[in-house]
């Protein structure tokens, strides 16, 4: 297994600066199975070993997985200066350096955004050749034709690329289920547009097959359970 920095550990674990770790151990209140330790440069095995901070272990998780119901108004990054992002949504007790929203929703559009500081994952749930869908409900500004539905079925062309084929449903007046196995600016907005009809509301409601917990408020998140992350990639 490979060996991780004490100091390194405490502050991606805590979520708090390398500098803030270096304090911790030097107030005597870390141990590394049950022996108190000062030193920051201490290598360990954190799926072995166990770090204590007054008596209390840390929990060691490499990397997390957070669902948030994203509320409108809120912007898809982890730093804005002036405006509210959806890292600002994550409560303390989930706050960790390196959190990143994977994958972009509009400002204007809600739901479920996947929040990790796993760089790799969060490519490969992303990549267009991965396939991985993702479940929208939009309200649009008048009916889909019928003749329409097959342009989103077919692989729409969006400027100078081919979109890879849609799914739309019609499930109540005016809002449709549409998937889509791509993340492209504005796409799904941008193929509505394309047929001359409007989306006036959006919200994803799934990542490959986990859906967005309905007991979540808008504005609030939890961390997804080990069965819930095998969903995203299924
Ligand atoms: N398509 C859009 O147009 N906007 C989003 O936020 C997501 C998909």
């Amino acid at each position: 297994m490979e060996k991780l920095r004490l100091d390194k550990f405490l502050s991606q674990q805590l979520a708090i600066s390398r500098t803030d770790a270096k304090k911790l151990l030097k107030s005597g209140s870390v141990t590394l199975n049950g022996k108190g330790v000062k030193a920051g440069d201490t290598q360990f095995d954190a799926e072995k070993e166990t770090v204590c901070v007054n008596g209390k272990p840390v929990e060691y998780k490499k990397h997390l997985y957070i669902m948030l119901n994203k509320p409108k108004g809120v912007v898809s990054a982890s730093v804005s200066p002036d405006e509210k992002n959806v890292i600002d949504l994550v409560p303390e007790e989930l706050q960790r350096n390196g959190l990143f929203p994977a994958g972009r929703l509009d400002k204007d559009t809600t739901g479920f955004v996947l929040i990790t500081d796993d760089g790799e994952f969060a490519h490969d749930i992303l990549s267009p050749s991965k396939h991985i869908p993702k479940t929208y409900i939009t309200v649009l500004e008048r009916e889909v034709l019928a003749e329409e539905f097959a342009l989103f079925e077919e692989g729409m062309e969006l400027g100078d690329i081919v979109l890879k084929p849609a799914s739309l449903k019609k499930v109540a007046e005016l809002t449709y289920e549409i998937v889509i196995t791509e993340g492209r600016y504005h796409q799904i907005k941008r193929m509505f547009a394309k047929t001359g009809n409007k989306v006036n509301e959006l919200r994803r409601i799934k990542m490959g097959s986990l859906a967005l917990d309905e007991t979540l408020a808008e504005g609030e998140c939890r961390e997804l359970t080990a069965e819930e992350f095998l969903l995203l990639t299924h």
